[in-house]
């Protein structure tokens, strides 16, 4: 999921005809108060944190400003701020309007309907989800057809637009159904699109782009800061690995067995730290890579949990024998192993040929790697 600050899904907005009040990003309070002196930004204006989560206004990551040392002022102040436990990095200054009302649009996908959907109350400005559910329409958009003259109609009654202003509305509309589709969203969201005089204007912007497309998005690759560099790594050669911060490294295969394994790890005391997911591999040098993958995190131990299906245990074994072999020594881990299922007798013959023992007792096997971590935590999990 690549979520994109409001000023990222502004820019967007703006290349697809979407109306946006004037707006400059600004890293520092001087910056921001240059931009206002320079009038780039005209005043009075607002002053909003570039952050992920919502319930900035409500939280005094938005405010306004009348004067240059106002801008500055209200800049430092946010730059200062650790929203919701982001730090602000950026702020966005942008004219302040003279709203009227406040609405809501969206566009997402509909998983169950497994359509786009339109999404509109005249209840904007607060977070949809305290939105009572009758005060939001809900219109399925076909996705070959794409927004029609009557779902335009629609959502502007639904917002209570007429004339002038419904007809700023359709045009918005078009611009942001283009906007979700050639970019990929999972969800372009307007909250608040603001009346101001007979037009509509969009305040906020939150855009998230879909991951499974974001190979068609490199522009947006510097957004992706949220994965470690190891996490980078496999994403690249297409392994599921993903770093928790305990201690205990999880390989197993299925996102189901995955989850449970650290579950039980858990319940015995362990802090998972690191785990991969084989999936469907059947191929031992894919094993081989991601086990790499796992060393390098250098968790104190690793316990394998295979159940051989498509993924054959022996293929595991073979792929995990041959990676055990190009760990340094000095990074070597205790190995718990656990593998049953399809072709298990050969898998846990050629783990027994490099000393590896494969125990078929899930509560043994889980304790037995917990103690060679270093022992269970505390119930709480305070570590
Ligand atoms: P969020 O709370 O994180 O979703 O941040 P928003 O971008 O939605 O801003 C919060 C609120 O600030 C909006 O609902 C508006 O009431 C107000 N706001 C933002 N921009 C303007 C503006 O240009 N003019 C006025 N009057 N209010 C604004
Ligand atoms: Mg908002």
């Amino acid at each position: 999921m690549v979520k994109l600050a409001e000023w990222r899904g502004k820019e967007i907005f703006r290349t697809y005809g979407v109306p946006l009040p004037t707006g400059r990003v600004a890293r520092s309070a001087e910056e921001a108060a240059r931009i206002v002196a320079a009038q780039e930004v005209p005043l009075p204006c607002v002053i909003k944190a570039q952050v992920l989560a919502g319930g900035r206004g409500k939280g005094g990551a938005v405010r306004f400003a009348s004067t240059v040392d106002e801008a500055r002022a209200a800049a430092q102040a946010i730059l200062a701020l650790e929203f919701k436990g982001e730090k602000v990095r950026e702020v966005l200054l942008e004219s302040k309007l003279a709203i009227g009302r406040e609405l809501y649009v969206s566009i997402t996908l509909d998983r169950a309907g497994r359509i786009p959907i339109l999404l509109t109350s005249a209840q904007g400005g607060v977070e949809i989800e305290s939105v009572p559910d009758d005060a939001i329409v809900r219109q399925p958009i076909h996705p070959f057809v794409g927004l029609t003259g009557y779902e335009k109609r629609r959502a502007a009654g639904s917002l209570g637009v007429t004339g002038a202003v419904a007809r700023s509305l359709g045009g918005l509309l078009d611009s942001l159904w283009k906007a979700f589709n050639e970019e990929d969203a999972e969800l372009v969201e307007i909250n608040p699109l603001a009346v101001v005089g007979d037009g509509v204007v969009a305040l906020d912007a939150k855009v998230i782009i879909e991951d499974d497309a974001a190979f068609r998005h490199p522009e947006f690759a510097e957004v992706r800061d949220d994965r470690t560099p190891l996490e980078e790594i496999a994403r690249e050669k297409e392994i599921a690995f993903v770093q928790l911060d305990g201690n205990i490294g999880v390989i197993a295969n299925g996102a189901g067995l995955t989850m449970a394994t650290l579950d039980v790890l858990q319940q015995f005391g362990g802090r998972p730290g690191v785990f991969l997911d084989l999936g469907g591999t059947d191929d031992p040098a894919k094993v081989t890579e991601a086990f790499l993958l796992m060393a390098q995190a250098r968790p104190k131990a690793v316990f394998l949990n295979i159940f051989g299906g498509v993924t054959r245990c022996d293929t595991v074994a073979k792929g995990l024998v041959e990676a055990l072999g190009k760990v340094p020594t000095s990074e070597r881990f205790p190995l718990v192993a656990r593998i049953r299922g399809n072709n298990e007798a050969e898998g846990i013959a050629i783990l027994r040929s490099a000393g590896v023992v494969s125990n078929p007792d899930l509560k043994a096997s889980a304790e037995a790697v917990v103690a060679a971590a270093g022992g269970p935590s505390p119930p709480g999990g305070a570590a």
